[in-house]
């Protein structure tokens, strides 16, 4: 296999502190050379991609998504989902395992792993169940679990109600190295919620959904990861008062780390307003206030990192009544673009957002699969290139995912994802990128 230069860029990677321009040499599927300013590699024979003006990093990592395989094919496939992800510029995503049958034994988590491998973009590295059938009772096999090669366990969609069982789990964690990732909702208090509780809820008439009711769980994870001195992921923390807890548990010493995604740092509630099932999510949009607090927890490394939760959803499961309609966005191929919002208004830099989506996210994955989130030397190649200025128009019909689902649809961001490299292999090029072959 020729070798890849990608040459001239911005390369930014927060893992080994770099922040400037100059070339990355990809030879075989490992990163072999980076040099700095105009520097050209030492070996003559490679194509190359020009990435002048362009960001260069390491490939993003996503902790969260939904790729639906097996049982829900209809809405997404490991096939159609890794290649969204690509056009998004992931190259590590970790599936939830709220599958039917549910990813809570070694042969279905087998099965996933496999047919990524064969059909897949993108490294897939799925997460296992808490508990047996995602029912809440009783305890997965979490060994078994383990051994298959999961990077987490969640029974996400659903919360670890049952705080006996959340504790047993967190206990389990430290014996297996598992993170175990909650979705913090009492259900008691969200039966029948459609959106966030406040006036817009009221004004619609639509049953609201309490940031108490986030936080209630929240609160007692953190609670029973300090007593069981183990470690705790809360997935889509959505809410000021989830950020405030976190930061006084990360004060005290407890071991948790914490998600955001790109809705809920730059959308409001007000999206629902006409009723929009596309901005039907769970956790809600919050508002205005909530969104200052995530990005300030981000900024300080409260919330550690973004995850996209990718909840792809057929047409008929949105167009319907708002009461009946599933909740979920689709969210990897707008991630990029909705989060340059924030750096293109001056609250976040462009390497701390990075960093949340390589370096911190692979320091809860760990190095099961190998080192990830960083352009060293002798690496697995997983490269994005995007253009931090470029505007475009969210097309669902463009849409690699199967899920068509975005608030986003008809929008125009600014900031767009040119090349995906994952282990390697061009996973995804842009039509205005030229890819040269003449030799150098
Ligand atoms: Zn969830
Ligand atoms: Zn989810």
């Amino acid at each position: 296999m020729k070798s890849l230069l990608i040459q001239g860029g911005h390369i930014i990677d927060p893992s080994q502190g770099i922040d400037e321009i100059g070339s990355l040499l990809i030879t075989e599927d490992k990163i072999s050379w980076l040099g700095k300013g105009k520097t050209t590699p030492p070996q003559p024979d490679y194509d190359t991609l020009q990435a002048q003006g362009l960001i260069v990093c390491p490939g993003f990592i996503d902790l969260h998504c939904h790729l639906r395989q097996p049982g829900f094919e209809e809405k997404e496939t490991i096939a159609t989902g890794t290649r969204a992800a690509a056009r998004g510029g992931f190259t590590t995503i970790c599936c939830m395992p709220n599958t039917n049958p549910p990813l809570d034994n070694q042969a279905t988590v087998g099965y996933v792993k496999s047919t990524a491998v064969t059909e897949g973009m993108v490294r897939v590295l799925p997460i296992g169940c808490i508990s047996k059938g995602r029912k809440g009772q009783e305890l997965a096999e979490m060994g078994e679990l383990a051994s298959a090669g999961v990077i987490a366990c969640s029974d996400d969609s659903e919360p670890a109600m049952n705080s006996y069982l959340m504790r047993q789990a967190l206990d389990y964690s430290r014996t297996f190295g598992l993170p175990i990732i909650d979705h913090c909702e009492d259900k008691v208090l969200t039966e029948g919620g459609q959106m966030n509780d406040g006036i817009i809820s009221t004004r619609l008439g639509l049953r609201g959904i309490p940031a108490a009711a986030e936080e209630i769980i929240v609160a007692r994870d953190l609670a029973l990861a300090e007593l069981t001195g183990g470690r705790l992921h809360i997935a889509h923390a959505s809410t000021e008062g989830s950020v405030d807890l976190i930061r006084r548990a990360k004060e005290k010493g407890i071991r948790v780390t914490a998600e955001v995604t790109p809705h809920h740092l730059t959308l409001t509630e007000e999206k629902v307003i006409g009723y929009d099932t596309n901005a039907k999510v769970n956790p809600p949009l919050r508002t205005k206030r909530d969104i200052q607090a995530l990005i300030q927890g981000l900024k300080e490394g409260v919330i550690d990192i973004i995850a996209t939760d990718h909840a792809p959803h057929t047409e008929a499961d949105k167009r319907c009544e708002f009461d009946v309609a599933a909740f979920g966005i689709s969210g990897f191929e707008t991630a990029l673009g909705s989060l340059m919002s924030l750096v293109h208004d001056g609250q976040l830099t462009l390497a701390t957002l990075i960093a949340r989506l390589t370096y911190e996210p692979s320091k809860i994955i760990g190095n099961k699969y190998g080192k990830l989130g960083t352009l060293g030397i002798g690496v697995s190649a997983d490269v994005t290139i995007f253009d931090p200025d470029l505007d475009w128009i969210v097309d669902t019909r463009a849409f690699a995912s199967k899920g068509k689902n975005t608030p986003l649809a008809g929008s125009v961001l600014k900031g767009k994802v040119m090349a995906t490299i994952s282990q390697g292999k061009l996973v995804y090029k842009d039509d205005l990128l030229s890819l040269s072959k003449e030799k150098v």
